[in-house]
């Protein structure tokens, strides 16, 4: 029996799904698990399909450099891998990777050229690309063999047409590659394909996708197809995040730059990590988090400012994919937020009813909401739990199979 991995890295922590391909079409998973804390105090625990804990390790404080760390951690958990393998071949691992620039729009084997060209796009993204690409070079110098595939967070947004791409600043940096992509598009693309099974009329409809976590992004969906998205040529575009200031007016930065004298690194982490909910309340970045300081706390002003920003935002950003869909059929929430904060999902739709949604507030707070909309709400609202490590799983199936071109590079 052959089995696939799936690996979803971040800056400080990792994710990982292992699965046993029962055939072409059907595979079941075997265990999952997180490594987190990379460069502070590391902790790996992994379970099994039934939730068994498999596994729990912690290393204490970190003594060594995050490069050397992150290795000693993946080999570790490549070596518990093997051994919980047994007597199963691992066929292939597949790698969530951030950026894929505009060359890579497909999952793609990951070889040598593969892997300078997403060199080339990490000063695109500094702080993201490394997370994905370290455990390539880790599993490389272990497993030389090894079919190692990336799954690009961008390529579901490469449809979108070249005027929602194009920056307006002069016409050689779009020729350098310097233009809108989109992130989340690994979540994009799940949601998408659900909605061809369990809403088929807004698989075929105008839809805009709210994947509200830690990072946060709206993506439109037209007949299947991203035609637009607010995070642009980085992660850092668009809404209000937990550490990420979203849009910002680029003379924010140069009045910075001029007046205060921060360098590039300084605001750069103002921006991605000590902004966005963080950055408004100066409580916390996290939503649970700044819910409970409020009720405790007789409706904190700086806790109540944050979350008045963070849902306001949300608003005014839909209102403008709604106007680039021409229309609006349904809306789809999503993510660590999207899913869970009935309060939040209550305080967009109706600041929207303007645009015919009705909240079926019992279903919204039941705890396990999947239609959220009346029956007679002229706009579908859903929430769907998303699922990354499938669509990575489907994307390695169909590279194995040779279903999935590999680009040709030049
Ligand atoms: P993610 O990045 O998708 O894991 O989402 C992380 C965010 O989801 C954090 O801000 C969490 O506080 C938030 N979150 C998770 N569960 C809940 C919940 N039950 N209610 C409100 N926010 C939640």
């Amino acid at each position: 029996m052959d089995a696939i991995l799936v690996l979803n890295s971040g800056s400080s922590s990792m994710k990982f799904s292992l699965f046993e391909i029962e055939d072409e079409h059907t595979s079941k998973q075997l265990a999952c698990g997180l490594l987190e804390g990379i460069g502070t105090e590391p902790y790996f625990k992994a379970v099994n399909a039934e939730g068994k804990l498999l596994v729990e390790k912690s290393w204490g404080k970190a003594s060594v450099g995050t490069h050397q760390e992150r290795e000693h951690l993946v080999s570790y958990i490549d070596e518990w891998l093997e051994n919980f393998l047994g007597e199963k071949t691992l066929r292939a691992v597949g790698h969530r990777v951030v950026h894929g620039g505009a060359k890579y729009i497909q999952p793609t084997i990951i070889t040598d050229e593969v892997l300078l060209e997403l060199e080339r796009l990490t000063p695109f993204v500094p702080l993201h690309q490394p997370g994905s690409l370290a455990p390539i070079y880790t599993l490389r110098k272990k497993r030389k063999d090894l079919l190692q595939i990336a799954c690009f967070d961008t390529s579901f947004h490469h449809t979108m047409p070249d005027v929602a791409k194009r920056l307006a600043i002069p016409r050689r940096y779009f020729d350098s590659d310097i233009r809108r992509y989109g992130f989340h598009g690994l979540s994009y693309q799940y949601i998408a394909d659900q909605l061809k099974h369990i809403s088929p009329k807004l698989a075929k409809g105008r839809v805009v996708v709210a994947h509200l976590g830690n990072g946060a992004s709206l993506c439109a969906i037209k007949e299947g197809i991203g035609i637009e998205t607010t995070m642009s040529f980085t992660a850092l575009d668009g809404l209000v995040m937990g550490t990420r200031c979203g849009r910002i007016d680029p003379g924010v930065l140069l009045y910075m730059m001029r007046e205060q004298n921060l360098n590039a690194d300084q605001i750069s982490d103002l921006l991605y990590r000590q902004s966005g909910l963080l950055g408004v309340s100066g409580i916390s970045n996290d939503m649970r988090e700044l819910r409970q300081f409020q009720r405790e706390n007789n409706d904190s002003l700086p806790a109540k400012e944050a979350l008045d920003l963070f849902s306001y935002r949300i608003v005014c950003e839909i209102g403008s994919l709604v106007a680039a869909l021409g229309g609006l059929d349904g809306i789809v929430f999503t993510a660590g937020i999207g899913e869970n904060d009935a309060e939040l999902r209550e305080r967009v739709c109706h600041s929207l009813a303007w645009l015919g949604i009705e909240l079926d507030v019992a279903a919204n707070n039941s705890g396990k909401p999947e239609v959220i909309s009346t029956k007679n709400s002229q706009i579908e609202v859903r929430v769907i739990r998303t699922n990354e490590e499938q669509v990575m799983l489907k994307e390695i199936i169909g590279v194995i199979n040779g279903v999935v071109a590999q680009p040709v590079l030049n």
